[in-house]
């Protein structure tokens, strides 16, 4: 009984390798979507917060990109971005996706955090997909390498044993009252939750390496109060013309197909009718050129 009376509240940074649940599990324990999900890897590109409220407390979720080698300018920074959060987190849970072993990726990921001295859990991530005795072979290694952590075994997708992480993870945050309203679930603008969601259809759209030199920048965001609407005007932001041509398809039907599947998401998430406008804009060099990359947010 004594221990309900204490609110308790923190960041909590989700880090991992790219593609192994991070946004899946961090839109599940919010109960929204707010990160943006594809099976491709690096489809996270900046830190979104999403915010648990519970009666006893308030998790400050912070999804990252994955660490992975930066190519261009728009990877450093993301990496940057991975690195700082991990750094003003309270917590950090580290994601792993189970195979019949750790891999190398996980091994360094979890030598770095440990170093750190943060408090460490570990969401042993897709066990809906994975065979019992993998299971019990990859926690008993962690147990071993890493005999502080906390170690969760859990299918993100399936909802399965979420309960469970997040009664490892309270009492690992320090007692304080909510640090953010408690009727909000992300940090996030509308503006850049529309933005997120294009950028989640062209990932789940197009072939493997256009998603990753694209950007998508809201140029309008309007309501229309007498037509109870919200006018939403995106431009698609490609590197070469040839990206161009391919994200529009033949007879506009790529872009067409993008947008209705982007319109019908934000009007579930925001709870209103949309008018989408995209357009499709060439900008080479966008991904290296640091001022471009501060406007869009990096
Ligand atoms: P991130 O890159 O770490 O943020 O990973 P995502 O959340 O974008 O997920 C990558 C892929 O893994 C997506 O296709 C998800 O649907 C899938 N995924 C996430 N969690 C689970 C899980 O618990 N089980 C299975 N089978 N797939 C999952
Ligand atoms: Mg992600």
């Amino acid at each position: 009984m004594e221990a309900s009376k204490t609110h308790r509240a923190g960041f909590v940074t989700l880090a991992g390798r790219t593609n192994v649940g991070k946004s899946t599990l961090l839109n599940r324990l919010v109960g929204q979507k707010v990160a943006i999900v594809s099976p491709r890897p690096q489809t996270t590109r900046r830190r979104i917060v999403g915010i648990v409220n519970e009666p006893d407390a308030q998790i400050l979720l912070v999804d990252t990109p994955g660490f992975h080698e930066p190519r261009s300018r728009l990877n450093q920074r993301m990496v940057e971005t991975a690195r700082r959060s991990l750094s003003e987190s309270e917590v950090v849970l580290v994601v792993i996706e189970a195979g019949s072993q750790l891999l190398e990726g996980d091994r360094a990921l979890l030598d770095e955090v440990a170093r750190s001295g943060h408090p460490l859990v570990i969401a042993l991530n897709k066990i809906d997909k994975m065979p019992r005795e993998h299971l019990i072979a990859v926690v008993a290694e962690l147990g071993q390498t890493l005999p502080s952590a906390e170690i969760v075994p859990i299918s993100a997708l399936k909802r399965e044993n979420l309960p469970e992480l997040m009664r490892v993870i309270k009492p690992l945050l320090p007692e304080s009252p909510p640090l953010m309203p408690q009727d909000e679930y992300t940090d996030q603008t509308e503006r850049m939750i529309a933005a997120e969601v294009v950028r989640e259809k062209i990932f789940l759209a197009m072939r493997q390496e256009i998603p990753f030199s694209t950007a998508v920048e809201v140029e309008q965001f309007a309501e229309v109060p007498e037509r109870e609407l919200t006018r939403i005007s995106a431009a698609i932001i490609v590197e070469r013309d040839s990206h161009k041509g391919m994200m529009i398809g033949a007879r506009g039907q790529q872009l067409k197909l993008i947008g209705t599947k982007a319109r019908l998401e934000l009007e579930r998430i925001l709870g209103r009718h949309i008018f989408l406008e995209l357009n499709v804009r060439v900008e080479k060099g966008w991904i290296d050129d640091p001022r471009r990359l501060k406007e869009l947010g990096f």
